[in-house]
């Protein structure tokens, strides 16, 4: 996504030597914004007040109940670790928004619970991950990087222990290597995982609770290199954007709408003259599929 204007004015924005002025703190959510789309980050991010939301979504309140229950299954004690522990977990997590009605909401929750019933049939409750819900930084030239891994499992390798990263997905299609092998989040929290943990971990993988598939990436150093690459020019172009519109430029013009098929599920849509344009979805038009 990075714009030729903005990667040319790189070096007036930082210095002829090359080193930025201050390092850009950022998660893979907010370089992904920008990525997805300039405008969307800008209302995320840049704009205060934030212009007004959508109501909230259905699949991201089903996405974070899962995603906390495994979490709390992580903290039960070892001889806890069974599925018979998930439906308190699940009830006790459970968030209610965005659900068409009781019905629906009930159908997903029975939904969520088989999956999350499926998964944790799969894994071993003696197994004690390096991480849950952990959070990882590093710096680089550019950027100061956060982000909060899903899980960070220590598992044997050929040189001794690795980190491996693992990412939960709720949504409803499922996940192949390539989807492993392109995202930059996973590739950052491997390289920040790397040196919080100081020990190899080039593995990613995107665990499907729907259809209990498992998708692989085994980077090299030189393909994390890559997307940290990728990562710090997408933060020059996002401060050369800042800075353009500090300086007087129109924020319309240094943060451009992308308009696609995204705009319908994003949560600007009404305020951005793009999405005004795009098909209107239901809260609960992700989750129908479990409801009927
Ligand atoms: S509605 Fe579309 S163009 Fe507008 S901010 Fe959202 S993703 Fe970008």
């Amino acid at each position: 996504m990075a714009s030729t204007r903005s990667r040319n004015a790189v070096p007036e924005q930082l210095g002829f030597d090359g080193m930025p002025e201050r390092l850009f703190v950022c998660t893979p959510s907010k370089l992904g914004a920008y990525a997805d789309c300039p405008r969307r980050y800008r209302y995320s991010y840049v704009d205060r007040p934030t212009p007004p939301k959508g109501p909230p979504w259905a699949h991201n309140s089903m996405g974070a109940s899962v995603h906390t229950a495994l979490k709390n299954w992580y903290a039960l004690p070892l001889d806890r670790r069974a599925p018979g522990a998930l439906p308190t977990l699940l009830k006790s997590t459970w968030v209610r928004e965005g659900y068409r009605d009781v019905d629906q909401e009930r159908a997903v929750y029975e939904a969520a619970l088989r999956w999350l019933e499926t998964y944790v049939a799969t894994l071993d409750p003696q197994d004690e991950p390096l991480g849950v819900e952990r959070v990882v930084a590093t710096k680089t030239a550019v950027l100061a990087f956060n982000g909060r891994a899903d899980r960070i499992d220590s598992r044997a390798g050929a040189d001794g222990a690795e980190a491996v990263i693992v990412d939960y997905k709720t949504g409803r299609s499922g996940l192949d290597a390539d989807d492993a092998r392109g995202s930059q989040a996973l590739a950052l929290y491997a390289y920040a995982a790397q040196r919080v943990f100081r020990r190899p971990c080039h593995r990613v993988e995107l665990h499907h609770l729907p259809t209990g598939t498992v998708a692989v990436h085994e980077h090299t150093e030189e393909s994390l290199a890559r997307q940290v690459s990728r990562a710090e020019n997408t933060a020059r172009d996002i401060m050369a954007a800042e800075k353009a519109v500090a300086a007087g430029s129109d924020p319309d013009v240094e943060f451009p709408t992308n308009p696609g098929a995204l705009c319908s599920w994003c949560d600007f849509r009404r305020s951005c003259p793009a999405g005004l344009e795009a098909v209107e979805k239901s809260p609960w038009t992700a989750v129908e599929h479990l409801s009927t």
